[in-house]
């Protein structure tokens, strides 16, 4: 298993137990690369989730991918990366049909930021929904700040 951090190509699992009632395995892998530590969830999948990309083509939904975005926009932020990690990894199990555009993915992402963060919501909001002007992004943080003046629009 790669590390996320620094790309090491081999972590060593120092912990590893049952997880959601015996669902999925929970490993803790420690990097000798960087020495930093992260956790793997495995579980049997039946069926992988698709995602549906922006110019139609599929792909298989990865969570890894779904994290490392999480992990950016919480960079410096007091939000837990287990809290992070569980929201990726667990994902999947909160996705109804067997297909999930990429947009639908980043909206649901920010709405579970929103709740957690307003700057990681903001970073990650910038980079998913492409803030197509600087008045959009304002807009944006003005509206997480409660300060809606919308007589002005
Ligand atoms: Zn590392």
């Amino acid at each position: 298993m790669k590390c996320p951090y620094c790309g090491h190509s081999d972590t060593r699992v120092v912990d590893s137990r049952p997880s959601d009632e015996g669902a999925a395995i929970r490993r803790r892998r420690e990097c000798p690369g960087c020495g930093r530590r992260f956790t793997t969830y495995e579980r049997a999948q039946l069926e992988p989730l698709m995602v549906i990309k922006r110019d139609g083509r599929r792909e298989p939904f990865n969570p890894d991918k779904l994290l490392r975005g999480l992990l950016l926009a919480c960079e410096k932020r007091p939000v837990s990366q287990e809290t992070l990690r569980h929201f990726a990894y667990t994902f999947e199990d909160q996705v109804a049909g067997p297909e999930i555009s990429s947009e639908e993915i980043g909206l649901k992402a920010m709405a579970f930021l929103r709740d957690l963060d307003q700057v990681a919501y903001i970073r990650f909001a910038s980079v998913y929904r492409e803030f197509d002007s600087v008045e959009r992004f304002i807009e944006e943080i003005r509206h997480l700040g409660g300060v809606d003046k919308r007589e002005e629009g």
